[in-house]
Parts: C-alpha cells; sequence; structure tokens
C-alpha cells in the first residue's frame, strides 16, 4: 500500500493515517466488547421488503452462506428485548404520552430533564438520511448480529455489480449542457469507503475450501482493495466521518439511562470510546466547502436514503443485514453532522431524542465495522511485507 502514512485522510480531516491507527488501537477493545452487548447486538430489518427500484419477484436465496438465522426463541432474550419492551418502542409517541418507564425506551431520556408530559413538536422536515419506518415495521425480525457475522457468502456477479453501479449513480447531482455528471466527493467517498469496507470484511473472513477455516486472504484482499490506496483512504475517510459524528452526541449520550441492568457497564464503554475522539478528527463544515446550501444538503440526504433503500434490492440476506446496518450508520452519522449544525435549539433536541435505538446501534456497529477494517489493513499490510520478506 503507497499510503503516505503521516500525511493527513483528507483536507476536512485533521488526522493523519497514523493518528487514526493509534486512536483505532486504542479504542479496539471497549468497541469490540460493546457491539457484543445485549444491546447493541440485535439489529431488526424487513427482509422481505420488496426492492424499490426494479422487479426483485425471483429472489431466491439458495446458498447457505447467505442466509441468516432469526430471532425465533423469544424466552431466551433478556427483558428489554422482549416483544412488550419492543413494542413499546414501535409507537414512541404512545409511550411518552403514556409516560411508561420501560427501560429500553432509552431514548426518551437521552436529555436529562426533558419534560415526558410534553411530546416534541412533529418536524417541519424530513430529517432522515434513511427509512426509519422500517424498524417500526410488523414485518421487521430481530437478528443477532453476533451469529450472523459480515464475511465472504460468495454473493457478487452482475447483480451484485448492478447494485454497485446503480449506488454510485446516485453521486450525479446534475449535469451540465453536455449531459456530463458533476458529482460530490464526498458522496463517492461514503459509498466507496463502504464498499472497501465490505471487501476488506469479505478478504479477512474467507473460507479456505482445503481446510474448512475461515481467515484472512490477502490475494483476494489485494485484487479488491489493497491496490487501490484511494479505496483504503475512503475507509479511514469514512472512520472520520462516523468518529466525529460519535464525538458530536457525545453531551448527550453521557446522560444516556436506559436498561439499567447493564447500564453502568455499556455507558462506562461508550464514554471511554468517545473520551479517545477529538473534535478535529473531521471538520464537516469543510466538506461542502461554499456550497452548504440547504437545497444541496437536502439533496444529498435524499439521495443517500435511496442508498439505504438500495438495499432492499440485495439478493443475499447476510450482505442485505450489513449492508443495511452500515448505510443506517452513515445515514445517522449525516444526520447529526448535518443537521445538528444550523438548527435551533428545539429542532436540535427534537433530533436527538428522535433518534431511534436501531440508528445508535447502527452507527456504532457501523464504527465497529470500521475499526475492524482499520485493524484488518494494518494486518494484511503485515503479511503482504512477510511475503515479499519471503520471495
Ligand atoms: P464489486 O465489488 O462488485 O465491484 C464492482 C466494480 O466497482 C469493480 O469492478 C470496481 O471497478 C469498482 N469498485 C470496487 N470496489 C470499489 C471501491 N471501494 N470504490 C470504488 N469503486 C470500487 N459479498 C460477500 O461475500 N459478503 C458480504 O457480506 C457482502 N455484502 C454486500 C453488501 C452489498 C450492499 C453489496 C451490494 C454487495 C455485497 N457483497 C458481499 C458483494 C461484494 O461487495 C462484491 O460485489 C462481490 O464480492 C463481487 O466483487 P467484484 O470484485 O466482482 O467487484
Amino acid at each position: 500500500c503507497k499510503l503516505e502514512k503521516e500525511s493527513a485522510v483528507s483536507t476536512s480531516c485533521d488526522v493523519t493515517f497514523k493518528e487514526i491507527n493509534q486512536i483505532n488501537s486504542n479504542i479496539r477493545e471497549d468497541l469490540q466488547t460493546l457491539v457484543n452487548t445485549d444491546f447493541f447486538k440485535y439489529f431488526k430489518l424487513d427482509l422481505y421488503k420488496e426492492c424499490p427500484f426494479w422487479d426483485d419477484s425471483n429472489r431466491l436465496c439458495t446458498d447457505g452462506s447467505c442466509s441468516i438465522d432469526i430471532v425465533e426463541d423469544w424466552s431466551q432474550l433478556p427483558e428489554y428485548w422482549q416483544p412488550k419492551a419492543l413494542g413499546g418502542l414501535h409507537d414512541p409517541e404512545t409511550d411518552i404520552l403514556e409516560g411508561t418507564d420501560d427501560e429500553c425506551s432509552f431514548l426518551d431520556q437521552l436529555c436529562q430533564g426533558r419534560d415526558q408530559t410534553h411530546p416534541a413538536q412533529p418536524p417541519k422536515f424530513d430529517f432522515d438520511y434513511c427509512d426509519v419506518n422500517e424498524f417500526e415495521s410488523k414485518e421487521s425480525v430481530l437478528v443477532d448480529l453476533t451469529k450472523n457475522p459480515e464475511r465472504f457468502t460468495g454473493y457478487g456477479g452482475q447483480e451484485a455489480r448492478n447494485i454497485w453501479q446503480y449506488i454510485y449513480g446516485e453521486n450525479c447531482f446534475s449535469t451540465t449542457t453536455e449531459g456530463k455528471c458533476l458529482a460530490k466527493d464526498a458522496f463517492y467517498r461514503l459509498v466507496s469507503g463502504l464498499h472497501a469496507s465490505i471487501g476488506v470484511h469479505i478478504s479477512n473472513e474467507m473460507l479456505d475450501t482445503k481446510t474448512g477455516k475461515w481467515g484472512p486472504n490477502l490475494d483476494f484482499f489485494m485484487a479488491r482493495v489493497g491496490n487501490f490506496p484511494d479505496r483504503i483512504t475512503n475507509i479511514y475517510f469514512n472512520y472520520a466521518v462516523v468518529a466525529k459524528a460519535l464525538w458530536k452526541i457525545r453531551p448527550y449520550l453521557t446522560h444516556l439511562d436506559f436498561c439499567n441492568e447493564y447500564d453502568n457497564n455499556v455507558k462506562s464503554k461508550i464514554v471511554s470510546i468517545t473520551s479517545q475522539l477529538d473534535r478535529n478528527i473531521f471538520h464537516e463544515d469543510l466538506l461542502f466547502k461554499d456550497d452548504l446550501t440547504y437545497k444541496l444538503k437536502d439533496e444529498f440526504r435524499t439521495r443517500f436514503k435511496n442508498v439505504t433503500r438500495i438495499m432492499d434490492c440485495v439478493d443475499c440476506d447476510t450482505c442485505r443485514l450489513w449492508g443495511k446496518v452500515q448505510t443506517t450508520g452513515y445515514a445517522t452519522s449525516l444526520k447529526i453532522l448535518f443537521e445538528l449544525e444550523d438548527a435551533d435549539e428545539e429542532t436540535q433536541q427534537y433530533i436527538v431524542d428522535k433518534l431511534t435505538k436501531y440508528e445508535l446501534i447502527a452507527l456504532l456497529n457501523t464504527f465497529d465495522r470500521l475499526s475492524q477494517a482499520i485493524e484488518a489493513i494494518n494486518n494484511f499490510e503485515k503479511m503482504y511485507n512477510d511475503k515479499l520478506n519471503i520471495e
């Protein structure tokens, strides 16, 4: 990899690759523990939602490696994940009005002192970068992420390429009079970073058909990511984006009073992780430089929302699951970075109060995906150098 490690990751980040590696090794263990806790390891999605962009009625996932285990035995789950508790989350407005004290509707308590008898006003605008209604859908199933790791599934070929092409196609913000597409660098970096991160994870967890064991495959990694320094840079860029979003909601997170059973444990991990992040890791105000107009921001939002909706066209359950988790994680980061920025006090409060628990779960799991990708990139680099020394 020909990266200059002492140089800044991008013009909108004040940190170098080396510094991000350092931050990452400091937080890695805590982050790993956090996403394995009962609160952060479950995600909800509708596996049968139709693809909104083309006819996918022939969808068929016959390969065992791309199907996922869903939670069927609810009695094994802790109290706060029982349908009753989850049902409370389906209708947060009712929760507030009825004054339930369900521990897991923790977002009601996100900001200390919030008067729960006066629900926040409905938004005047759409702030969401993804479709948050899906989490409330009756069709959605609960999935244990730790039991369905993101790894090589064999999904690929023309169908996967079409999906990637469609996603990159969303980055055509306007066309010149000659019909040339005017793209947004930040949008491209986000989707390329996501694409590259998936590439790292599938290279890191490949099935060795000779031994039957899962493990890293250097050649596969080099062909997809390692030989493309820009793709690696985009993973670091995404790390900086998500890290800044976490840094930004840090004041609210310390007030979180969720699921008291393990509150202190989980909360101390979140605080420990976010306290190692720095405001300079990313400068969202520089992202659009002079052109952060309301219209552009809104277009960015709508286009990113489409990226999250394209995940419903992915014909591989594991890929779709992790695609949903990560696009929701980026959508949540963008919402925190851009919508909190120029909003008045009341709107800011509204946005943070209304983050669903699945957005928070996605945010932390996306950060963990990037963190693990960076750790894997450094391991692949060692494997590459060892190989060179042997040859
Ligand atoms: P693709 O990865 O399909 O890429 C198509 C083209 O895009 C490439 O030829 C290249 O020109 C360009 N490109 C590739 N990477 C980048 C980048 N980072 N930035 C810019 N351009 C790039 N497979 C699994 O095994 N496990 C999974 O969990 C998984 N999850 C997926 C989730 C989603 C949402 C999607 C759409 C696909 C997923 N896949 C997964 C499939 C995987 O991403 C690849 O599509 C597949 O492995 C085939 O790879 P490929 O080398 O043919 O090229």
